[in-house]
């Protein structure tokens, strides 16, 4: 007998047909003989909707308030799925955020976790009863309602698994597991087994649409297997676990892109000590993400110094850095939006020389050209044009022996 955490996502859950299906999951999982907590997320599309709305009354509303608004989503879905299993003769009960007490600061709208009671939740596991928890939300130490950011509910999930000391999370979504590579692209993309959660982190642009990436952090730190599999099969799905779990060590064991970067270069900076923070400061004070940072030494006591943004970003960025090059005589800035980003990713690579050569070669080899490069203990990424987005990821899922048909 096990207790399991099970979450159904949006689409999981999009409605009442589909609603009913998982309760006969749940069910099923309970008639094996253990007790089941579920997390739920809003109907698929309601979230969407409900910031819709808010947005037709005020251009920029209250975020108290909508955080009021958007909890009313899972509220609905959590009602709805132990009303099913009512129905179906189950001892069910639904818990808000608050009346598990999921306790978070106060940041509206992307609130952090900061402790969970789950006194309620465990007393009606003690009852046998199977548990339906709203998932994305919680509340202040006030107890006014906040949510934990888009795709929460995973977190969620993760969270309450902890608080209970579950015994494994399970996230039911509409995809059957996180894949060597987007399978969209890259044809002979397979379906992992078992990632490691730094892995997993470091797959953000594969997995953050399976898996909040904060969630990821989360059963790391209290070492919480999960399991991302498809609501709509029995097939096993992808296992993210410690990587000491006896989990094979692949040198590289997955081939990511991201196209939501732009770069901006300043040429010829003085190079002096606090130029770097003179251009970094205003950046951050923007609330601008920096990703991959790059200096150059030069003769004559100057610098380039190359760094990427997100897309969205790029113009404000620009901008701001035109402003700044004029400040400290920098000659000239310029920018590109149009690079991607492709790594690859693996925890072998802390015992394995050779990955960075291979790739360079297999990009250079369909000449490819590599505008920056960063790396960090299992993972190499390499800026290119994003036109060879495409090409990139597969050559290198085939060079590191990825493909399916391997
Ligand atoms: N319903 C929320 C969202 O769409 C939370 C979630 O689904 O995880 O972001
Ligand atoms: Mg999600």
């Amino acid at each position: 007998m096990s207790l399991f955490v099970q979450k159904f996502g949006g689409t999981s859950v999009a409605n009442l047909e589909r609603i009913r299906n998982v309760a006969k999951r749940v069910a099923k999982t309970y008639d094996r003989g253990n007790d089941v907590v579920v997390v739920v997320s809003a109907m698929a599309g309601t979230t969407d909707s409900l910031i819709k709305m808010a947005e037709e009354v005020t251009e920029s509303p209250s975020k108290r308030e909508l955080d009021m608004l958007l909890a009313t989503g899972e509220q609905t879905s959590a009602a709805l799925l132990a009303m099913t299993l009512q129905s179906m003769g189950y001892k069910a009960v639904s818990f808000l955020g608050h009346q598990a007490e999921v306790c978070t600061d106060r940041a509206f709208g992307n609130a952090r976790i900061l402790e969970i009671g789950a006194g309620r939740i465990k007393e009606a596991i003690g009852k046998k009863k199977i548990v339906v928890l709203a998932g994305f939300q919680g509340a202040d130490p006030n107890g006014d309602i906040t949510t934990l950011g888009r795709g929460g509910s995973d977190t969620s999930a993760v969270a309450i698994a902890v608080a209970i000391c579950a015994d494994v999370c399970e996230i039911y979504t509409d995809v059957d597991g996180i894949y060597t590579a987007d399978p969209n692209i890259c044809e002979k993309a397979r379906k992992i087994k078992e990632i490691s959660y730094d892995e997993m982190l470091n797959m953000a642009s594969l997995g953050a649409k399976v898996l909040q990436i904060r969630s990821v952090g989360f059963a790391k730190k209290y070492n919480i297997p999960v399991h991302v599999r498809s609501s709509f099969s029995e097939e096993e799905g992808t296992m993210v676990v410690n990587e000491d779990s006896g989990m094979e060590q692949l040198v590289v064991s997955g081939v990511t892109h991201n196209k939501d970067e732009a770069r901006i270069t300043l040429k010829k900076v003085p190079d002096q000590p606090g130029i770097a923070a003179k251009i970094f400061d205003p950046i951050a004070d923007a609330g601008i993400m920096v990703d991959m940072i790059i200096q150059n030494t030069r003769a004559g006591g100057q610098t380039d110094l190359t760094f990427t943004v997100p897309k969205k970003d790029y113009k404000q960025a620009l901008e701001i850095e035109q402003k700044v090059a004029k400040e400290i005589e920098a000659e000239e800035v310029w920018g590109d939006p149009n690079i991607a980003k492709v790594s690859v990713i693996g925890v072998g690579m802390k015992n394995h020389s050779g990955v960075a050569s291979i790739m360079f070669h297999t990009l250079a080899k369909e000449n490819i050209n590599i505008i920056m490069i960063s790396t960090s203990e299992i993972r190499i990424s390499c800026i290119v044009e994003e036109k060879y987005t495409e090409l990139a990821v597969r050559v290198l899922h085939t060079a590191f022996g990825l493909d399916s048909d391997t």
